[in-house]
C-alpha cells in the first residue's frame, strides 16, 4: 500500500479565518479585509513585512507580535474557527481503503491537533497523526516514522511541503485551498497542482506516471 501524507492547515482544514481574525485582533489598526490579508499572504508576504510596510511597526514590536502570535494561534478559542473543507471526511474514508493515510502538521501542540481531528471524526480515517511540535522538521518526522517509497505522495499548500516531499523521494501535490497562490506554488515544481485535495486520485496519477 502506498503512503499518502496530508498537511493539515490549508490542505484538509480551512484555517484562514482563524489566522485572519487573530491578526485583526492583534493589529487593531489593520483595516485589511479577509481577501486583502490573504492576497498578501498567498503572495508570500510575511507578517513582518505587512506590519513594517503597512502599519509602520518597529523591529521590537514585530518581535513581540511574532511571540504573541505563536502563543495564541493554537488556543482553543481560535482553533474552534477551523472547518474541514467540503467532502474531506468522505474522501479520507474512501482513501483509507486502498492507501496508508497520514496527517503531518507543524503545529506546536500535538494534544490540540489530536483533539481537533478527533472532533472531526478523522482518527479512524487515518493511520497516524504526525505533529512536529515545531521542535523538528516534517522531513525528519516522516523519515523517522515511516518507510517511504517513490509511489508515495505528499499533499500540501506550501513550498516547504513540496520541498519536504521531494527530499523524501516522494511525489508531491500542491493544493490551492491554503496559504499560497498558484504562481508561488509553481515555483517549487510540484508534480501536480490541484484546486483542492479531494480532486486527487492517486491510483490514476501513479498509473499515468508509470506509463
Ligand atoms: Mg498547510
Amino acid at each position: 500500500m502506498e503512503n499518502i501524507f496530508f498537511d493539515l492547515d490549508g490542505t484538509l482544514l480551512e484555517s484562514r479565518p482563524r489566522l485572519y481574525k487573530l491578526f485583526q485582533q492583534m493589529v487593531p489598526l489593520s483595516g485589511l479585509s479577509f481577501d486583502e490579508y490573504w492576497a498578501l499572504k498567498r503572495n508570500k508576504t510575511a507578517h513582518k513585512e505587512i506590519l513594517r510596510d503597512l502599519f509602520n511597526y518597529q523591529p521590537m514590536e514585530i518581535t513581540r507580535f511574532e511571540a504573541d502570535w505563536l502563543k495564541q494561534i493554537e488556543q482553543p478559542e481560535w482553533l474552534i474557527l477551523d472547518e474541514p473543507f467540503a467532502g474531506i471526511s468522505d474522501y479520507l474514508k474512501a482513501l483509507k481503503q486502498t492507501h496508508k493515510v497520514f496527517i503531518v502538521t507543524s503545529r506546536q501542540s500535538e494534544k490540540m491537533a489530536f483533539e481537533q481531528i478527533s472532533r472531526f471524526g478523522w482518527l479512524e480515517m487515518i493511520d497516524k497523526l504526525l505533529v512536529t511540535g515545531q521542535v523538528q522538521e516534517k522531513y525528519d518526522l516522516i523519515k523517522n516514522e515511516v518507510k517511504v517509497s517513490s509511489g508515495d505522495w505528499l499533499v500540501g499548500d506550501t513550498g516547504k511541503d513540496i520541498q519536504t516531499g521531494k527530499r523524501l523521494g516522494m511525489n508531491t501535490a500542491a493544493v490551492l485551498t491554503g496559504f499560497l497562490n498558484r504562481e508561488k506554488l509553481a515555483e517549487y515544481e510540484p508534480d501536480i497542482i490541484e484546486t483542492e485535495a479531494t480532486r486527487l486520485n492517486f491510483n490514476q496519477l501513479n498509473k499515468l506516471r508509470t506509463t
